[in-house]
């Protein structure tokens, strides 16, 4: 995202109180936009825009706010009292994320002192009611933020919706490359690409995996040398695998798929891929430590051809970017029903990201039964503890569903000291038979992203 991204304020008026009004009008919401500014929360500058009075101006700032690339979403507020038909074309026109903001200028009322002329002033209290009639009337989706600007919840409320926009950028122009088809049979990694196009923005094509396989051959010694380098100094390789080690060649041919894949996906524009394990070719290797390595650096990867997995992964990631903690994918395998408190182990094949590990990865080799190639590296590692949020989307034929379950991962109860894959244990909220019957009976997915740096707060 461009350094210079930001967000537009509108406030809304009408012209019936009179020029000296309006100028208080305008005082005093610039007043707020700068204690936003101040608040230290917002990812995002916020721009003041001239108080709005009629629906010719309110539909053109609509326009102007579609039009400029770098604003990447709108907040309005109703000072005094705007009447609502005046914002029904501008609401229209509106393809950027909107939050309406429930505040008034005055944190205390002056109850010695209050007259008709402060009435008349500050009446966002139902001045703002109209402007959430007609956004419900219309059917405009947005967040509602209420509370002064002065109290640090409000101005964090609006940091994580000014993130979300972030998303909502990232999905407008995100192109997804897949290699291959979907695995076989496999119901829930299917669906509708026109679809998400239309409603995301997105963009999911199919290229053959050789086409890959091209790009990995090309990748120079010099590259792969490099790679090799940067794993030492970030990971614990195992011996068999480092210079001088029995199976250093898998290192390297690890690392190979690696500067191949980044250079397809960076000499095509895309921020997202997806691989199947069916439809390898000619790669001697399962794509792991390339494709967790992508990942950690925003990528939105789904196995087993699984687009909107991938295409939600990217995005959760740029909503995510800069906050603590990281963002993976992941898959629900298998359960602890003991205790108080049942869990839930998710890992996948390979492909969980290094951002979400709370210890040193090391890079790994072992067998793998399924995938009919060489052994593949990977890095192998524990999720950190601490909340997080489990999300899943699927194809429900006539629109996508997103699934959300706030969990808490926690240490495994003794170590994995034979489980060749990077994992996560959590516990999910409130129980894992009200999660888990919830998820079921909503058609949620068995491919998920897991995430401690984005929650319910961004998501809603
Ligand atoms: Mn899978």
């Amino acid at each position: 995202m461009a350094a210079e991204s930001h967000c537009w304020f509108l406030t809304g008026s009408q012209g019936l109180y009179g020029p000296e009004t309006l100028e208080q009008v305008e005082r005093q919401s610039q007043q707020i936009v700068d204690q936003l500014n101040e608040s230290g929360q917002l990812p995002l500058q916020v721009q003041w825009q001239p108080v709005l009075t009629d629906s010719e101006a309110i539909h053109r700032v609509m326009l102007e706010a579609n039009a400029d690339s770098s604003c990447l979403g709108v907040i309005a507020w109703m000072h005094t009292f705007s009447p609502a038909k005046m914002w029904i074309r501008g609401l229209g026109a509106l393809q950027v994320p909107l939050l309406h903001l429930h505040t008034q200028a005055n944190a205390a009322l002056p109850w010695s002192e209050i007259d008709m002329d402060f009435m008349n002033l500050n009446q966002a209290a139902h001045g703002d009611r109209e402007f959430g009639y007609i956004q419900t009337r219309l059917g405009v989706a947005r967040k509602t933020v209420v509370g002064h600007v002065s109290d640090p919840s409000v101005a964090a409320r609006i940091g994580a919706w000014q993130r979300a926009t972030r998303g909502h950028a990232a999905i407008r122009r995100l192109k997804l490359a897949r290699f291959g088809d979907n695995m076989r049979d496999v119901a829930v990694t299917e669906g509708d690409k026109v679809d998400a196009e239309i409603r995301f923005g997105v963009s999911v094509n199919t290229w053959g995996v050789n086409d890959l396989v091209a790009a990995v051959d090309a990748a120079s010694d010099a590259e792969v040398d490099d790679l090799v380098q940067e794993y030492g100094d970030l990971y614990d390789v195992v011996p068999e695998l480092g210079v001088g080690g029995e199976r250093h060649e898998s290192l390297r041919y690890g690392a190979r798929i690696e500067a191949g894949l980044r250079h397809f996906l960076t000499d095509g524009g895309f921020g997202a891929f997806t691989t199947n394990f069916q439809d390898l070719g000619g790669l001697r290797q399962l794509p792991g430590l390339a494709v967790q390595r992508l990942m950690a650096e925003g990528y939105g990867f789904g196995g087993e051809g699984d687009w909107k997995t991938s295409v939600m992964l990217h995005t959760i990631k740029a909503i995510g970017a800069g906050q603590p903690g990281g963002t993976s994918f992941m898959e629900d395998y298998t359960y602890d029903l003991t205790g108080d408190k049942h869990k839930i182990l998710g890992a996948h094949m390979l492909e969980v990201c290094p951002t979400i590990a709370g210890d040193r990865p090391r890079v790994e080799i072992h067998p793998l039964a399924i995938g009919d190639r060489e052994d593949p590296v990977r890095l192998v590692f524990t999720a950190a503890s601490g909340p997080a949020s489990v999300l899943g989307i699927c194809d429900l034929g006539e629109r996508f569903r997103l699934v959300a379950n706030e969990v808490d991962v926690v240490p495994p109860d003794e170590p994995l000291p034979k489980l060749p894959v990077a994992r996560a244990v959590w516990e999910p909220r409130p129980s894992l038979a009200t999660s888990a019957a919830c998820w079921l009976t909503a058609g949620g997915p068995h491919h998920t992203v897991l995430s401690q740096a984005v929650g319910t707060e961004e998501l809603t």
